[in-house]
């Protein structure tokens, strides 16, 4: 298998899904948001740069995300594949990303417009490990998070202005490439306005 990338408009469950995979499958998540937002915490020149186009719900531009890429993908856990969450998200990144490695599975999570602001709105994650939930549809167990402890951290573009441009970015910049997957034979589309765990059911199924 080579690597995998999850496809899907902002908030279709592409990280919490991701985790699961990388439980079943072992291949490493490779988030650019999430590397963009560390890079932003740090105050890297890349996080500088790439700050105001995530407040504003805009993509970053290629260049700055083909270099985090480039240099991430020569980390020895990525030697045997690796799950893209969020990325490519315009065509020159695919292609890019073609140049730079093999894709065997493209798996887009389908979940309809009007269902996006809600999932946006009301999530959270635990600061500690990492897990996503969200105020009603998969709230923080009266246990507290499976790690252990819950950090509450909500990210800073999850509000409804900042949800409508990235809506529009994903519709205007990224759905183009389910064509350009589909044309090599790589795309699977599955439904994410589901349970789940019956996504993760589905997901893994596609990759068997
Ligand atoms: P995400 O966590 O994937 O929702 O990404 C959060 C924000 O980071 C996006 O709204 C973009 O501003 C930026 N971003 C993340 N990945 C990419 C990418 N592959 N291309 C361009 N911008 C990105």
């Amino acid at each position: 298998m080579g690597s995998i990338v999850l496809f899907g408009p902002p908030g279709a469950g592409k990280g919490t899904q991701a985790q699961r995979i990388m439980e079943h499958t072992g291949l490493p998540q490779i988030s650019t948001g999430d590397m963009l937002r560390a890079a932003v915490k740090a105050s890297t020149p890349v996080g500088i740069e790439a700050k105001g186009y995530m407040d504003r719900g805009e993509l970053v531009p290629d260049d700055i995300i083909l270099a985090l890429i480039e240099e991430r993908i020569k980390e020895p856990d990525a030697a045997n594949g690796v799950m893209f969450d969020g990325f490519p998200r315009t065509v020159p990144q695919a292609v890019a990303l073609s140049e730079m490695t093999s894709i065997s599975h493209v798996l887009a999570i389908e979940v309809p417009d009007e269902r996006i602001v809600e999932r946006i709105c009301g999530r959270t994650t635990c600061g500690r490990c990492g897990i996503v939930f969200h105020d009603t549809f998969n709230p923080v167990p009266s246990s507290g998070c499976p790690c252990g402890s819950y950090e509450e951290k909500r990210r800073a573009d999850d509000n409804e202005d900042t949800v409508l441009n990235r809506l529009h970015a994903y519709h205007l910049q990224t759905s183009p490439l389910a064509e350009w997957y589909e044309e090599k034979g790589l795309f699977h589309r599955v439904n994410g306005d589901r349970a789940i765990n019956e996504i993760t059911a589905d997901l893994l199924s596609l990759l068997e």
